[in-house]
């Protein structure tokens, strides 16, 4: 199925007006057939393969090797080893020795990271390789890459050895409260199931001591043809891709015996239970409802598919009432959601959570309760049900709108869950007709039916609470017995019907008095329009076909955050998210998303450090209504005390948590010991800083701005026709407001501070460190500057991942970055940040200054290079596709004032880059005589197990389940 409904939310798109031809009856238990785009086959020894010819992008090939067995499948001796096996994949094979492998890949354009192109979980491990399709003997190694991980694993020994220190790095970086907490919860979100003690990461001790016969034995047992596809989708002709396919697979045999593979039970509770889990470091405090789980296989057939869009169709309307509660002066919680959500392939579970605020765990399970019941008892409205059809049906145009502009990697996904997960997978073309056919027979009656069968009563359910030990003085941490008791209370009591108010149809009743195209230019090489309007607004059209149904804008000019003075800097940086949460006119942010119920539309005005940004995207046929948000954003500031304090409350809550967290401390001391403890330099925002600001004062800022669109030129990127949107931009845009405001940036002196400059930080208690380096200086910047300090950061990520990693085993991820800037003041930046253990610091600030070193005196390999140059070829072809790339170069060089021809040459520049180019940057951008250096180290020293570490604390309540 495409991705039940809420995981193509991100395709942007609009409404298609043709109907479809009217359907022929269809047998509802019929299984749904797979769709012809896609070939699906079985090889003799049972391993699945999926082909499917994509051309979005050109010339690239999207392979999978999907295995379905992970952690759930170790024996006890091999905790953590499904995990351990993936890392192997990489360090050598048949035909790959050693480095090789990534080596070879990165030659040829692929950018490996750290697991970038692998993972492992409960049930699966999935390899993850997109290749350059054009050459057959790329496409042929490529092959044979999957065939060596699918049974050619060398496995030897010593490489086992060597990789360790690497997985350990990694579960380092796992470590904290939330993993603290986790191991506290596992045993009873699981209840008692094997799941419970088969997180993938694993035990350390066997991580650190197992026998490498033992992880052999996993490989043998389990990566065996019939639990394994291949899939493979992109710029390929399908016969050749089974060709290779059969060549490349046909030979793997199932070990004998074969062990079964099981899908580990998982008990439904029978008892209430709640538990209070806390912890000295922990995230914003939350509560989870879990009622029992129950078995759960995809249904493949019409009626299971109908199904699901009731399923889809209810879970939208609930979430938008919990949105609702959320938006009051008092909310009851932060934000909610409550839905039937997946918990392994096997089962599901009736969840409601909720992300407490100010008043409290009790207040939020009583409304979370009270709303479920509310929907159980008596249903939806007809006004719900109209829109999130609407916005359904809206959905699936877009999808069927860019059906032949989707991303491979996009229904590659799809293929893997129709293997894992039996999720059924028609295509869209007979997707959209289900849709069609089915969604207006959906009823009230039947959506009413079906809350009243889902959501559980009366039965059992597991209350977990989860928060900081340091709570706050009048928000108490709950007891379990208060939770059962709340929950106990909430069922009981009286509810009515939910209440609907009515929303305005439209959000203009007429379009403003129009302005006038005063002058109008072509330029042909970048193939854009421009106009000027009468009230001096300028607008730059650049129509494509890289989507069909997709239409994106942005506008920026100097001024921003810099033009106000420090008494007002947080009324200022929070002014248009202030105003953003209050709605447009007269609607509230929810009225909006009634009145734009099956529209594609969304808009941003914003105050950045030196600039006012607008910015929009839209589906082709909401152009219109976008340019009415825009020009609502200018005339429309709606003023609403309550939900300012509902806005406020979060902010509240969000910056007193963070200061919990070790990475909070941290952060703040890079930022202040880099700009010298200036008050202006950026920083997140602490509990302090809100009595700061003022809902008026912010109002007034973010009208001094956007009361005048003086000096702005809106650049608009997408599929759209150029006669079709000369009216609206007229209209629109023509007619905004044009008074005379300052719109240049101030320089406010901000800058980073000379010399060596170091500093230690302690926070956290686990054994955790992190290097930090900042290097920064004045310098000319130019495009071919920036090219050449990219080309350096990208080698060196090369060698951080070659030396630090690979052969030290001092880091798992971690790297550099770098950027340079105009505004204010020209200069640049690069950062470096490595995660390691605190007995390591020493050992990664010698490696990486050693490298730092080479890189200034001997420049790169010229293998390194290239390496960075295909990757950014292969980019470059692909972003050329892209509107967002289009519209984010025209937006730079307007206003950094640079030619936008340069995007045409892009791969010339890139073509001259030499080592010596970059050694040169390497001497310019890493200068050893000047950079911050903060190292975050532990609270207590490492091996001091006495000291103050955070613990997990819980305490249950309720009668504990039996466990199976
Ligand atoms: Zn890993």
């Amino acid at each position: 199925m495409l991705n039940r409904f809420a995981r193509i939310s991100f395709l942007v798109a609009a409404l298609s007006a043709q109907g479809l031809a009217p359907a022929a009856p269809r047998n509802l238990d019929a299984p749904l057939p797979v769709g012809k785009q896609v070939k699906v086959g079985k090889l003799d020894n049972g391993l699945t393969y999926y082909i499917q010819r994509n051309r979005m992008p050109e010339h690239k090939l999207e392979l999978r090797l999907v295995v379905k067995a992970g952690s759930i499948l170790e024996d006890d001796d091999q905790q953590g080893l499904a995990h351990f096996t993936e890392h192997m994949a990489f360090n050598g094979s048949r035909h790959f020795k050693k480095h090789e492998l990534v080596s070879y890949l990165q030659s040829i354009g692929v950018k490996f990271g750290a697991d970038l192109n692998a993972y492992t979980s409960f049930d699966e491990t999935v390899y993850i390789l997109p290749v350059p399709s054009d050459r057959k003997e790329d496409l042929d190694k490529a092959f044979l890459v999957l065939e060596d991980w699918a049974h050619g694993l060398t496995l030897t020994d010593a490489d086992i050895d060597k990789e360790r220190d690497i997985v350990l790095e990694e579960a380092r970086l796992g470590k904290g409260a939330g993993d603290r907490m986790q191991k506290v919860l596992m045993p009873k979100i699981y209840n008692g199931s094997r799941y419970a003690d088969r997180l993938p990461i694993g035990q350390e001790d066997v991580i650190r001591n197992f026998r490498p016969e033992t992880l052999r034995r996993f490989y043998r047992d389990w990566y065996r043809p019939d639990l394994m596809a291949v899939v493979a989708v992109g710029d390929i002709d399908p016969a050749k891709a089974e060709q290779m396919i059969r060549r490349h697979f046909s030979g793997l045999k199932n070990p004998a015996p074969e062990r079964p593979r099981d899908y580990a039970p998982i008990p439904a509770r029978t008892d209430s239970e709640a538990l209070v889990v806390t912890d000295k470091e922990a995230g914003p405090a939350s509560i989870l409802i879990r009622y029992p789980v129950r078995p759960f296989r995809e249904r493949e057939t019409l009626r299971g598919y109908r199904e699901q869009l009731v399923e889809a169709l209810f879970g939208g309307m609930l979430n938008q009432r919990l949105q609702e509660l959320s938006q009051l002066p008092s909310p009851p919680f932060l934000g909610a959601g409550s839905a039937l959500s997946r918990l392994t392939p096997r089962y599901r579970s009736y969840n409601a959570m909720a992300a407490l605020g100010m008043n409290g765990a009790t207040v939020a399970i009583d409304a979370l309760v009270q709303e479920n019941e509310r929907a159980r008892r008596f249903g939806f409205t007809a006004a719900e049900l109209d829109r999130m059809k609407k916005t359904m049906m809206r959905t699936y145009e877009r999808a069927w709108n860019e059906r032949d502009k989707t991303d491979s990697a996009a229904h590659a996904a799809e293929l893997m869950r129709n293997f894992l997960e039996g999720e059924s997978i028609p295509g869209i073309e007979a997707e959209y007709r289900y849709v069609n056919d089915m969604l207006p027979g959906i009823s009230l009656d039947e959506i009413n039916a079906y809350a009243a069968r889902t959501i559980p009563a009366d039965s059992g359910k597991l209350v977990i609470y989860t928060g900081s030990t340091k709570a706050e003085d009048n928000v108490p941490i709950p007891t379990g017995d208060q939770m059962l008791a709340a929950i106990a209370a909430a069922e009981k009591r009286d509810v009515s019907a939910h209440d609907e108010k009515a929303v305005a149809a439209h959000l203009m009743d007429q379009p403003p008095a129009p302005g006038k195209i005063v002058a109008e230019e072509r330029d042909e090489a970048l193939g854009l329009t421009k106009f000027t309007l009468s009230n001096g607004v300028k607008v730059i059209l650049k129509p494509t076909t890289f989507r069909n149904d997709q239409v994106l804008m942005s506008a920026a000019r100097y001024g921003g955050q810099s033009l106000f003075d420090d008494k007002d800097m947080f009324n200022a940086r929070y002014a248009d998210t202030i105003v953003a949460a209050m709605g447009l006119k007269d609607f509230s942010p929810l009225d909006m998303r009634k009145v734009l119920a099956g529209k594609a539309a969304s808009v941003s005005a914003g105050l950045g450090n030196n600039t006012d940004v607008v910015a929009g995207v839209a589906g082709a046929t909401d152009v219109e209504t976008m340019l009415q948000m825009v020009w609502l954003k200018f005339a429309g500031v709606r003023r609403d005390e309550d939900l300012y304090k509902s806005f406020i409350g979060k902010q509240m809550e969000l910056a007193r948590n963070r200061m919990s967290q070790p990475g909070a401390l941290f952060g703040d001391t890079v930022l202040a010991t880099l700009y010298n403890n200036n008050p202006r330099a950026p920083r997140a925002l602490r509990p302090e800083d809100i009595g700061k600001i003022d809902l008026d004062r912010a109002i007034a800022i973010y009208r001094q701005r956007f009361s005048s669109a003086k000096d702005l030129t809106f650049i608009f990127v997408g599929s759209f026709d150029v006669a079709a949107i000369r009216p609206l931009v007229a209209t629109y845009l023509g007619s905004l407001p044009t008074p005379d405001i300052p719109t240049a940036y101030r320089d406010l002196g901000i800058r980073p501070v000379a010399g060596v400059v170091k500093r230690e930080v302690r926070s956290g208690t686990e054994d955790r460190s992190t290097v930090s380096l900042t290097f920064t200086g004045p310098g000319d910047v130019s495009e071919l500057e920036e090219l050449r300090l990219a080309a350096l950061t990208e080698v060196m990520n090369l060698r951080i991942l070659d030396v630090l990693r690979e052969k030290l085993g001092l880091i798992y991820g971690g790297g550099m970055e770098g950027s340079m800037t105009r505004i204010p003041y020209s200069h640049y930046t690069v950062g470096v940040t490595l995660p390691t253990g605190p007995q390591n610091v020493d050992k990664v600030l010698k490696a990486m200054f050693a490298e730092i070193e080479r890189m200034r005196t001997e420049g790169p390999s010229q293998a390194d290079l290239d390496k960075v140059k295909t990757n950014w070829m292969q980019n470059y072809r692909k972003s050329m596709q892209e509107n967002a790339y289009w519209l984010a170069a025209l937006q730079t060089s307007l206003t950094e004032g640079t030619d936008p021809g340069t995007l045409l040459t892009f791969d010339q520049e890139v073509q001259k880059l030499t080592v010596a180019d970059v050694r040169r940057a390497a001497l310019r951008y890493l200068n050893t005589e000047n950079y911050v250096q903060v190292v975050l180290n532990p609270e207590s020293k490492a091996g001091d197990k006495t000291g103050n570490r955070a613990e997990a604390t819980a305490s249950t309540a309720g009668k504990p389940d039996k466990q199976g």
